[in-house]
């Protein structure tokens, strides 16, 4: 064993690390031309020795992390996507019920789960568990989303429900706000509209009945 080490070595661990990579199934990392991201991987065609940036790197890099997410999948659905990935997603939301009289509520449930990306492997349709999801509103027929709440994780994996108790009539969508250090993108849902009949004063839309007398039935 040297008693100095010197420079021009390799590290057995690192070199260790790249060969069980390779039994793991990954290929060597295709960096870029001028291997900014040489850190990102540790199954590198070259290893490098020291005193070279990563020569005795101990641990897997995102990107390889990357590669084992795709092949063999996540370890729960609340894991995080290695930020070697850029994963479209998918986010539905339902609601409970299209129609509504006045002072009752709706729950919104959201969906949020791995887009078809090519060369996703695995990943594909997974559910994606205890992110934040937001559920915004704007007036039918308007521009401008308001955020009215962030939505709670449910015991169903991949799945948001937020509880409104809306006046009006409005549309209604999820957000899933870009996250940062992991590799999905950001996703709204399609809006659903809840139309709210029985209310009364300037937010009520004008084609509501305004039935007074209902109104009292419904209250009682
Ligand atoms: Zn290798």
């Amino acid at each position: 064993m040297l008693s100095t080490v010197t420079d021009g070595c390799f590290d057995v661990e690192n070199i260790a690390l790249d060969e069980l990579g390779h039994v793991l199934g990954l290929g060597h990392h295709v960096n870029h031309y001028d291997n900014r991201d040489y850190g990102d991987s540790v199954v590198q065609t070259t290893s490098r020795a020291r005193p070279r940036a990563f020569w005795n790197a101990h641990k897997l890099g995102r990107c390889d992390t990357a590669t084992l997410q795709t092949r063999y999948d996540m370890t729960s659905t609340s894991a995080l996507y290695s930020s070697c990935l850029n994963l479209a997603v998918n986010l539905r939301l339902r609601s409970s019920a299209t129609s509504i009289s006045s002072r009752s509520s709706v729950t919104f449930t959201a969906t949020l789960v791995v887009g078809d990306n090519a060369g996703d492997g695995r990943l594909t349709g997974n559910p994606i568990s205890n992110r934040t999801i937001q559920l915004q509103r704007r007036p039918r027929g308007t521009t401008t989303w308001t955020t009215v709440g962030t939505m709670s994780p449910s015991t169903t994996s991949g799945s948001y429900t937020l509880r409104q108790s809306p006046t009006a009539t409005y549309e209604w969508r999820a957000v899933f706000p870009e996250p940062s250090g992991e590799g999905l993108r950001g996703a709204a849902s399609t809006a659903v509209t809840v139309t709210v009949s029985g209310c009364s004063g300037t937010t009520c839309p004008q084609s509501a009945p305004v039935d007074t007398a209902a109104d009292k039935v419904d209250g009682g």
